[in-house]
């Protein structure tokens, strides 16, 4: 055992968390309990993926963590402030001003060209204008589609109809991303293009949370929380496994290739 190295106090701010989570069922005589007691926290700019076996709990926390649903008891805290017990309009303002949303389907607009895709989230609170002409094609240049500004989704390739719903989703300057199975729909190589373009977004400081049941996808991430019966199973440290493999491998060389 080596002497664990000093901690250093992670002082970057929570801007998501869970206090104790529980989101029941009643199904008649019976209670679901599809997340009993979950604790957790986002810091800015963490990339965290949640994973878990079906039914255990993830597209509740994924609905919780957007916004769509509510805790049965327990907190949701954005941005320090307990959302929870939000009536529908509130909550509605927070998943709108608050939340990226990436989708395995994409949802952009069929008629709407890309830049007009990019503006919608700003048409919706009044906000559209050549300020937000400007941040769109800035957008759209961050995230390799420059060229496509008049483009119409259909005449996009899959991964670069995921780049535009990317852009979209920061159009907001959201505190997170929450992306579900957003490679779910794209080949293997167009997966890790999109993967990539997270990690070339991380350095501007935007967090990532993405729900999967790919591990390679997982991996990807910093962290992975394992989801089990509506409680956390295990949350692990990505970059250190990938150190530990890739220590192991070097001390197995010889062994099996
Ligand atoms: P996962 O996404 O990991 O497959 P879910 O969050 O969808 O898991 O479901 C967790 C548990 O809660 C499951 O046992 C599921 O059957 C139950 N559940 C989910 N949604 C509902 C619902 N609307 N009504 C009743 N039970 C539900
Ligand atoms: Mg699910």
């Amino acid at each position: 055992m080596q002497p664990s190295a000093p901690q250093t106090p992670d002082f970057r701010p929570i801007i998501a968390e869970f206090v104790d989570v529980h989101r029941h069922y009643v199904m008649g005589e019976n209670v679901v309990k599809a997340l009993n007691g979950v604790s957790m926290q986002v810091r800015k700019g963490d990339y965290l993926a949640i994973m878990g076996r079906s039914g255990s709990g993830k597209s509740t926390m994924l609905n919780i963590l957007g916004g769509l649903d509510r805790p049965t008891t327990g907190e949701y805290r954005v941005g320090g402030r307990d959302v929870s017990k939000l009536d529908d309009d509130a909550l509605s303002d927070v998943r709108g001003q608050e939340i990226g949303f990436i989708f395995q389907s994409f949802n952009l607009i069929p008629q709407l060209t890309v830049l007009e895709n990019l503006e919608v989230p700003l048409f919706y609170q009044g906000r559209v204008g050549a300020e937000s002409r400007q941040k769109a094609e800035y957008l759209a240049e961050r995230v390799g589609l420059g060229g496509r500004l008049e483009h119409k989704p259909m005449e996009l390739s899959g991964g670069q109809q995921q780049r535009v719903a990317i852009a979209r989703a920061l159009m907001n300057d959201p505190l997170f991303l929450l992306a579900d199975e957003a490679t779910g729909n794209l080949d293997s190589s167009t997966e890790q293009e999109i993967l990539n373009l997270f990690d070339d977004l991380r350095p501007d400081g935007v967090t990532i949370v993405i729900v999967t049941h790919n591990p390679k996808v997982a991996e990807r991430a910093d962290f992975t929380l394992w989801l089990k019966d509506g409680q956390v199973e295990k949350l692990v440290d990505n970059r250190t496994a990938a150190r530990d493999t890739a220590a192991a491998g070097t001390s197995a060389a010889g062994g099996h290739s």
